[in-house]
């Protein structure tokens, strides 16, 4: 493989132009993922496509290349492309990604949403853009302005069409569209297809090719029998959060999966600083440096090795007891086949998972295709660590004192003379307290990582078009932060501290806390595993050491008690009721 091009990764084949292919070698990309395979070659033949596909699947490169390369070059008055999303995060998010792939082409990218002052994107607006990437009130709003011109669109994208839908964006986005062109290229992905997307799609697009991505069956028993777990981290806090879960699990041998080159370089810097001795592996190098990086893994000179999947393949490595996805695998696929390297010939295994918040669903997805549990854990906490680190000391002390060494004998005479003067135990502990700072890492300067129980929020980006449910509000039903400061307080609370339920929602009691060892994953699983709610249905929780509070939506109430009723949680049957106003 030639270092530093995309000449044989198969982006070129997919028939990108030379400006594309250069930004994606700057940005490590080693390959393009299946809905990327998928999607250029047709969307660059002009064809209308309809994608499933969820957030962690490369979907927003998918649309976005093909997109830059077949709009005409820019220099327009008038935009040639708008993508539409559901929340101000993702405007911004795909903007920036358009903003890196579409560089040397000169392409002139600007998000718009609610909530960012509209002077400043009515400036954008005049000087002229290439690709609007806008939620849909504010796209709206534009339009209505005359400061907006759709007549000139080539493309158009709806991204996450099921969020828009469920944000009540219909009657926006059927608005929008009228505004287009007739002969317009379309490009919907929705991460589930409900009936109304696949009616959006019957009326807005013409002949599409349609994509899913994830649903490629997986023969039950494919997936290996290892110990699976996931932590839901926002991206800012992963480098210290796999460092903890590493101190904790303490992995003999491990192979940490990055999705492109940089990370490679960065998390392997991070991990050694964290004192683990950790060697990056990518495409980027030759094969003399591979066969050394592989060898330190085989001696023992090295215990983590973090690569990319392109430098993974093919890579035998024995006695493996940790995978590690950095990131959501792109395809259940390359999940199967990442964490098919632990747990071989009958030993243990462990696959860990850091997901964002937005990649929940992504979890889900894999959970389901491979017909496995991920159990999503809480990333260990300072105490945790503390806890681990003392373990370990008392550890060390037992096994000298097994050991029956002899060279303990000299240290006889200084546990006697100090006995005359103080206890054995306040000496043993004053021993054991050396001991265990000498050879303990600081826990001093651990950062706070933020528990997360459920998704990020979202943008209600609804500048006063009183159309669709929900309109003018920023707080919808299941779409709650429930996101708890380090001391656990929540936000959204009435004047005596109670928090407040979002609207539709109800709050459910559940007679078991903190105390009985109830986690806000146990809630949630609790309630997905019985009934018809997913994740993201469920509100703010809140766990107390004698109870919890959970939000469910209104209508269903009965259906999540009568759940909670006949299930267990941590081997009990609490009280499950809607909560009063006296607890
Ligand atoms: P998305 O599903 O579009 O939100 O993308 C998820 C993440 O994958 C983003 O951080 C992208 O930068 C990254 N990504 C997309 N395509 C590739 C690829 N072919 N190789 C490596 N990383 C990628």
């Amino acid at each position: 493989m030639t270092a530093g091009t995309n000449d044989d990764t198969g982006f070129a084949e997919l028939g990108l132009r030379d400006e594309l292919l250069k930004a994606l070698t700057t940005l490590g990309y080693e390959e393009p993922t299946p809905i990327q395979r998928e999607a250029i070659p047709p969307m660059l033949a002009g064809r209308d496509l309809l994608g499933q596909a969820a957030t962690g699947t490369g979907k927003t490169a998918a649309f976005s290349l093909p997109l830059l390369q077949t709009i005409p070059a820019p220099g327009g008055d008038n935009p040639s492309a708008l993508i539409l999303v559901p929340t101000r995060e993702l405007a911004v998010q795909v903007s920036e990604a358009i903003h890196r792939y579409g560089k040397d082409l000169g392409t002139r990218v600007l998000p718009i949403y609610g909530g960012q002052p509209i002077g400043r994107q009515l400036r954008a607006l005049e000087h002229g853009v290439d690709v609007v990437v806008a939620t849909p009130g504010r796209a709206l709003d534009h339009i209505s302005r005359g400061t907006l011109h759709l007549h000139d669109l080539r493309v158009v994208v709806l991204d996450e069409a099921d969020e828009m839908l469920d944000m009540g964006f219909a009657e926006d986005i059927e608005a929008i569209l009228q505004e287009t062109p007739e002969d317009r290229q379309t490009v919907l992905f929705s991460a589930t297809m409900p009936p109304r997307i696949d009616g959006l799609a019957r009326s807005h697009l013409n002949d599409p090719v349609r994509i899913q991505i994830g649903r490629a069956p997986t023969a039950a028993g494919e997936a290996p029998l290892v110990r699976q777990v996931a932590y839901v981290v926002p991206r800012a806090h992963k480098p210290a959060a796999l460092g903890r879960v590493l101190d904790v699990e303490a992995p003999g041998a491990a192979l940490v999966f990055c999705r492109t080159r940089d990370e490679v370089d960065q998390l392997t810097e991070t991990l050694n600083g964290r004192g683990y001795r950790a060697e990056a592996l990518h495409g980027g190098m030759g094969q003399e440096q591979r066969d050394r990086v592989m060898a330190r893994l085989r001696n023992g000179t090295a215990d983590l090795l973090v690569a990319t999947d392109v430098a993974a393949r093919g890579l035998d490595v024995e006695h493996l007891t940790h995978v590690v996805n950095y990131d959501v695998p792109s395809a259940p696929e390359s999940y199967v086949h990442r964490i098919g390297r632990v747990g071989r010939a009958g030993r243990e295994g462990v696959a860990i998972t850091l997901a964002e918040p937005r990649e929940h669903r992504m979890l889900k997805t894999i959970e389901r295709i491979t017909k496995q549990r991920i159990l999503i854990e809480k990333v260990p906490t300072v105490a945790d660590l503390r806890a681990r680190r003392l373990e370990l000391t008392r550890a060390a002390l037992h096994e000298s004192l097994v050991a029956d060494d002899a060279a303990l004998s000299q240290f006889r005479v200084v546990v006697e003379t100090l006995s005359d003067e103080f206890d054995l135990m306040e000496i043993a502990i004053a021993a054991v307290k050396l001991a265990h700072d000498a050879a303990a890492i600081g826990d001093g300067d651990e950062e706070e990582i933020p528990e997360i129980t459920l998704r990020a929020p979202r943008e209600g980006d609804r500048p006063g078009y009183g159309s669709g449910p929900g309109a003018g509000s920023g707080d919808r039903p299941g779409r709650r932060v429930s996101v708890r400061d380090a001391d656990g307080r929540g936000r959204g609370r009435d004047a005596g501290g109670r928090r407040v339920p979002a609207g539709g929602m109800t709050r459910l009691f559940v007679g078991a806390g903190r105390a009985a060892g109830i986690r806000p994953q146990d809630l949630v699983g609790a309630i997905t595993g019985e009934s018809s709610l997913s994740g993201r249905d469920i509100g703010a929780i809140e766990i107390t050491d004698r109870f919890s509070l959970v939000e469910v939506p209104e209508g269903a109430v009965d259906e999540v008690i009568d759940t909670l009723r006949r299930t267990t949680l941590k081997g009990r049957r609490p009280v499950v009721r809607r909560e009063r106003f006296n607890q």
